[in-house]
């Protein structure tokens, strides 16, 4: 008796032993997929700024270097392009942080008005080019208190209005409102633009996913805002939501720990 109970006991000693080498295995696998397709997202939104320049540059060497016309309005694309290098790293270099848990968030309290009026006072430029409105609705009081990681909250605000802008209609208007609830503090970025269709709303957030490639591209984002957006919203135990009609615009709207 004492025997075949022992050996009961290796054969389900190996059956775990076998179970946590499949796990693990698996999740091995899971993160060489995830590597490989990141590398790649990587390369891909890098290639097209980089092939840009090279043909801007191959240009003016070409002789466009003679016409002032040319050489000017090829020296500022390549500034464009630069320039949109420069976002693509700046945000692979956020992201990285955030899914290696190495970004710490500190928290304080502060006014969560004051911050909305300066993202809002940076990107009255890019709304203006876009002829795109800013509205910001606040409730009687100008001063709402959170307590949160106050950089990172101005780059949710300022993702989520610069898309608003991005992705509005010409001569659209985005609408910021704060609501005062029990806990928590809910603000929500509207817009009037083109909207995402249904089936794209479940994925918006993952990394490098957007609805329209090219037109997204062209836009000069690095697809990474959203779920930069999400990683620093979930990192303050809060929610984000979007909900939107395709074509008639959007609205994304996350929750914030109220502060005395
Ligand atoms: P990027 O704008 O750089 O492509 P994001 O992660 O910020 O990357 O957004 C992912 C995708 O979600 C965008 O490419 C776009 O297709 C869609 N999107 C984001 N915000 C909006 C919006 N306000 N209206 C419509 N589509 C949006």
């Amino acid at each position: 008796v004492q025997n075949t109970d022992a050996l009961e006991k290796v054969e389900k000693e190996v059956q775990e032993w076998s179970e946590t080498r499949g796990s693990l295995v698996s999740q091995l696998k899971k993160q060489e997929k995830y590597r490989k397709e990141f590398i790649g997202n990587v390369s891909h939104e890098l290639k097209t700024p980089i092939f840009n320049i090279q043909g801007y540059i191959l240009t003016l060497l070409d002789g466009g270097l003679e016409d002032k016309s040319i050489n000017r309005a090829y020296l500022e694309r390549t500034e464009k392009s630069i320039n949109r290098m420069i976002t693509i790293v700046k945000d692979l270099e956020v992201i990285s942080k955030l899914e290696s848990g190495e970004l710490k968030l500190i928290f304080e309290r502060f006014n969560i008005i004051d911050l909305i009026n300066e993202v809002l006072e940076m990107q009255e430029m890019r709304a203006k080019k876009q002829g795109v409105k800013l509205i910001f609705s606040q409730e009687d009081s100008n001063s709402i208190f959170v307590y949160a990681d106050k950089k990172e909250i101005f780059q949710v605000l300022n993702n989520l209005i610069v898309n608003s802008i991005k992705y509005g209609k010409d001569k659209g208007t985005t609408h910021i409102e704060v609501m005062s609830m029990d806990k928590n503090i809910l603000i929500e970025v509207r817009d009037n633009g083109i909207g995402i269709e249904a089936d794209n709303l479940p994925r918006i957030f993952e990394r490098f996913y957007r609805v329209d490639k090219s037109r997204s591209r062209n836009m000069g984002g690095s697809g990474l805002g959203l779920a930069i957006v999400k990683h620093i919203i979930d990192g303050h135990n809060q929610n984000i939501n979007v909900s939107s009609n395709y074509g008639e615009g959007s609205s994304f709207t996350f929750t914030l720990n109220k502060s005395k």
